[in-house]
C-alpha cells in the first residue's frame, strides 16, 4: 500500500538551498524505490522571505506549514540582513515558526560515528559509540518569562531582568516526550535542573518525579543538577541515554554534547509539538555564508534531520534506518566533505556527498 505524505520545504539562506537539494534527491529516491510517496512544497523563510515579502515568515507560508505532515528547514541569516530591525531579522522567522506551531520539545542527538571519532576533542575511548539524545524545552523558561528588560535606575546604574518561569503543564509535556523516546532507546532519563538553588528547578524535579511515578515507572529516572550534568558530559558521557532539561540549560548542554561529536556539519535536530501536530526538522548549524555557493557544505546534518523526520513524523523508521546506515557506510568508505576531511580520505562536494548516499542506498 502506498503511503502519501506532504513535506513543506523551507531552504532559507546561505548554504540552505545547497544542502536541501541533497534532501530532495533522497526524496526522489524514496518516491521511485519504495511504497512511500512524498510530495514537497517549497516556501521562503529568513532573508529570502525578507527580500520577497518584507518579513522573515509570511502568513501564507505559515499556513502552508500548518497543513504539511512535516517541515524541513535549511538555515536562515547572513550579513546581507545584519542591519534589519531586530524583530524582522531572519532569525525572527524561525522563532515565530517555533512559537506559532508550539514546538516545545527540541531533540538533539549527539551521535559519534566511528569513522569520525578523531574529530572529537575528547579521547576516542571516552566518546566511542556515544549516542545521547538531549530533549530541551523550547518555548518557555527564562527566554520568554516576564518581567524582562533593562531598567535605568537613575543613579548611573541600570538593572537587567529576566524571569525563569515554568508551569506544571510545560514541564510534564516535555518530560513525557523524553520518557516516551527513552522507551524506544536505552530506557533511561536524566532530568537536569538546579533544584538546589531555584524554585522553578524544585518544581521541575517534583513534577518530573510525579509524572514518572504515574506513567513511566518502567523507565529509569535520575535527577542531576545541570552544572554536574555539564561536567559529567565531559567526564563520562556514555552514562547518558536521554537528558531532559529546560530552555536555558538545554541551550548550553546541547551545544556541549553536540561538540563531543566534533563536527557542526553532522548534527541534526527535531522540534516537536503536541502528538500528531506538524514538527520541524533542521540541521543545528547556521547558513554558513563563508562557504555558501561553493559546493563545500556538508549536507549530512540535513540528511540526518530528514531521517529524524521519517522516523518521528512519518513513522517510517525502516527507511530512516536505511538512510542512517548509508551515511555510516559512506563515512566508513572515506568519502568526506572539506569540514570532516581526514588523511587518506576522498574529498567530495556537497552534491557528490548526496550522490554517494544515494549510491549506498542503491546497493
Ligand atoms: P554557522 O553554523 O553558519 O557557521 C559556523 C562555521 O561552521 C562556519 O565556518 C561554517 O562555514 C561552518 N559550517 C556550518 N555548517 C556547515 C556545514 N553544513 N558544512 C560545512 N561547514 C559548515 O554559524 P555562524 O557563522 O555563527 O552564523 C552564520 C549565520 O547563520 C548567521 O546569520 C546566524 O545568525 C545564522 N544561524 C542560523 C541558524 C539557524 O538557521 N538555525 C543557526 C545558527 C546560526
Amino acid at each position: 500500500m502506498t503511503h502519501t505524505y506532504s513535506i513543506q520545504i523551507l531552504a532559507g539562506d546561505g548554504i540552505g538551498p545547497e544542502i536541501m537539494a541533497e534532501v530532495k534527491k533522497l526524496i526522489g529516491w524514496i518516491n521511485s524505490n519504495t511504497e512511500i510517496n512524498i510530495n514537497t512544497r517549497d516556501g521562503l523563510i529568513g532573508g529570502a522571505s525578507i527580500d520577497t515579502y518584507g518579513n522573515p515568515l509570511d502568513d501564507t507560508t505559515l499556513a502552508q506549514c500548518r497543513k504539511a505532515d512535516a517541515i524541513m528547514l535549511g538555515a536562515v541569516g547572513g550579513p546581507k540582513w545584519n542591519d534589519v530591525e531586530y524583530n524582522l531579522r531572519p532569525e525572527a522567522g524561525l522563532l515565530k515558526l517555533r512559537k506559532e506551531l508550539e514546538l516545545f520539545a527540541n531533540l538533539r542527538p549527539a551521535l559519534v560515528f566511528d569513522a569520525l571519532i578523531d574529530a572529537s576533542t575528547l579521547k576516542p575511548e571516552i566518546v566511542r559509540g556515544l549516542d545521547i539524545l538531549i530533549v530541551r524545552e523550547l518555548t518557555g523558561g527564562v527566554y520568554f518569562g516576564e518581567p524582562r528588560g533593562i531598567e535605568d535606575l537613575g543613579n548611573g546604574q541600570r538593572r537587567g531582568v529576566n524571569t525563569q518561569v515554568y508551569e506544571t503543564y510545560e514541564i510534564e509535556r516535555v518530560a513525557r516526550v523524553a520518557f516516551e523516546l527513552a522507551r524506544k532507546r536505552g530506557n533511561k532519563v536524566h532530568s537536569c535542573e538546579k533544584a538546589n538553588v531555584m524554585e522553578s528547578g524544585k518544581l521541575w524535579r517534583e513534577d518530573v518525579t510525579s509524572l514518572h511515578a504515574k506513567e513511566f515507572s518502567d523507565v529509569e529516572l535520575e535527577h542531576m543538577y545541570a552544572d554536574n550534568c555539564a561536567m559529567q558530559l565531559l567526564r563520562n558521557p556514555s552514562q547518558f541515554d536521554v537528558i531532559v532539561t529546560d530552555n536555558l540549560f538545554g541551550d548550553i548542554i546541547s551545544d556541549e554534547a553536540a561538540m563531543l561529536t566534533g563536527s557542526l556539519g553532522m548534527l541534526p535536530s527535531a522540534s516537536l509539538g503536541h502528538v500528531g501536530s506538524v514538527a520541524l526538522y533542521e540541521p543545528v548549524h547556521g547558513s554558513a555564508p563563508d562557504i555558501a555557493g561553493q559546493g563545500k557544505a556538508n549536507p549530512l546534518a540535513t540528511i540526518l534531520s530528514f531521517s529524524m523526520c521519517l522516523r518521528y513524523s512519518l513513522n517510517q523508521g525502516e527507511i530512516a534506518d536505511k538512510i542512517e546506515a548509508a551515511v555510516k557506510g559512506v563515512l566508513n568508505s572515506g568519502t568526506r566533505t572539506p569540514d570532516i576531511m581526514a588523511d587518506k580520505c576522498n574529498q567530495v562536494s556537497t552534491s557528490e556527498m548526496g550522490d554517494a548516499i544515494i549510491a549506498a542506498l542503491d546497493t
